[in-house]
């Protein structure tokens, strides 16, 4: 199953509860706009090489399409129609004035040179260049799209519009519009929605054992907030491998390790742990922060945790979000739990449309308490209808979707 059947899927879900009607469906079932470019790249030896690229907007019912880029090598258009469709979901949720929006390069970084990447990033923005704009279609960071990628994206389309014009693109380096705390927002959203979670139900974080899989920038910023609050981070891994020590991993250490090598494989003071067993540890939240689909029917009465954290985007396929609810465990879902960083790309937004920038502190803290008061908020819908937290997210979501488009004309 790809993602996008999944997006699907969890659509299906909430139409019956909804009454959606047919016709809201097949409007939702696809993108209203998707883009495939094919980019030819000169490589460094004098070769060429083509390389394909997405850009899909879901639904612009709320607003400018908003979303991430991302390279990677099996990057595939169902995956990024999949990515936009929950941007539409998760935007809404999260109260921003924008649509759903995502865009990928089929590209693995790490087998260019840093002069051929950019070369590359250029091209992209060339090629979907006439959809994009701060009224249009904001793109935003996600695998493979750290800030230095986000400055191409921003000067390419500079150069072709001849104006400055930080408000399209959101994930740059602060020194040219990219706004302060960005690094950390989708990191630290994710241990807001968490530990609100945890205080609804009667617990809280001290001595938590958490296991994240993924180790970029999320998983960083979420295990280092996790730790400061009293939580052990017990096992967290990447895409070369995995560390766990019970008694908890010096999560900043680990961090400066990864910054020198690459990776936290080897970490001193660790065992090595497999990406299979990170995901079937005893402990009591797991945070898959990584890629699509790593929960499945398949391991999924395997896994051990309390809660599954949704940091990556569709990380527990719907049947595996069966067996975890039939065992008793809590899915956090995606949508909610992974919304702090879009939530601050809509402030970068706000910033580079006024020319006026806010510090890290009052960023981090306006995301903080939207976060927290749309876990309250989902968490309480759930207990309402008697639904899961993905179905009431999805539900108060879709909700505001579909009145926009009836209000739009799009829809009886
Ligand atoms: P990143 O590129 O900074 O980090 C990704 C991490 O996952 C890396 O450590 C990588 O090695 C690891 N990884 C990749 N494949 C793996 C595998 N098979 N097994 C284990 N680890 C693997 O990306 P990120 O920004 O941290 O994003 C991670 C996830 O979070 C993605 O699903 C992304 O869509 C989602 N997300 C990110 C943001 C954001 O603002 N960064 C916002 C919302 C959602």
């Amino acid at each position: 199953m790809n993602a996008y059947d999944v997006a699907m899927q969890s659509l299906d879900r909430v139409a019956g509860i909804m009454g959606l009607s047919d016709e809201i469906l097949d409007f939702l079932r696809v993108p209203q706009r998707a883009m495939i470019v094919e980019l030819p790249l000169r490589m460094d030896d004098g070769s060429q090489r083509i390389f394909t690229a997405y850009r899909v907007q879901h639904n612009r019912a709320l607003g400018p399409a908003k979303g991430g880029t991302r390279l990677h090598p099996e990057e595939t258009l169902d995956d990024v129609k999949a990515l936009a469709f929950w941007m539409t979901v998760k935007n809404s949720l999260a109260g921003l004035p924008s649509g759903g929006g995502k865009g990928g390069i089929t590209v693995d970084p790490s087998t260019l040179s840093l002069a051929e990447l950019e070369r590359l990033c250029r091209a992209y923005v060339r090629a979907i260049f006439p959809i994009l704009g701060p009224k249009v279609d904001i793109p935003g960071p996600d695998m493979g799209t750290p800030p230095q990628v986000m400055a191409w994206f921003l000067d390419e389309y500079e150069n072709i519009a001849q104006h400055h014009d930080p408000a399209v693109f959101a994930g740059k380096p602060p020194l040219i519009g990219g706004s302060l705390g960005r690094d950390r927002a989708t990191g630290y959203g994710l241990v807001d929605v968490t530990e609100k979670i945890l205080q609804l139900r009667g617990e809280n974080l001290t001595g938590k054992q958490i296991a994240i899989q993924g180790f970029g920038n999320l998983g960083t910023h979420a295990a280092d907030l996790f730790t400061q609050k009293g939580a052990v981070v017990i096992a967290v891994n990447d895409v070369h491998g995995g560390i766990f020590n019970k008694n908890g991993i010096n999560v900043k250490e680990a961090m400066k390790y990864v910054q020198e090598k690459g990776s936290v494989k080897n970490f001193p003071g660790c065992d090595s742990i497999s990406n299979a067993e990170l995901l079937e540890l005893k402990c009591d939240i797991l945070a898959p922060s990584a890629l699509q689909s790593q929960i499945t029917a398949q391991n999924a009465g395997r896994v051990k945790a309390r809660y599954i954290l949704e940091g990556a985007n569709g990380p527990t396929t719907p049947e595996a979000e069966d067996i975890l609810h039939d065992a008793g465990a809590c899915v956090v879902p995606d949508v909610l739990a992974n919304a702090g960083g879009v939530t601050v790309s809509y402030f970068e937004q706000v910033q580079g449309n006024y020319g006026y920038f806010w510090p890290a502190e009052e960023v981090l803290a306006k995301m903080s308490a939207i976060m927290q008061r749309n876990a309250e908020e989902v968490y309480a819908q759930s207990v309402d209808k008697k639904v899961t937290l993905r179905q009431a997210a999805w539900i108060a979501s879709l909700g505001k979707v579909v009145a926009a488009m009836k209000l739009r004309g799009w829809a009886r």
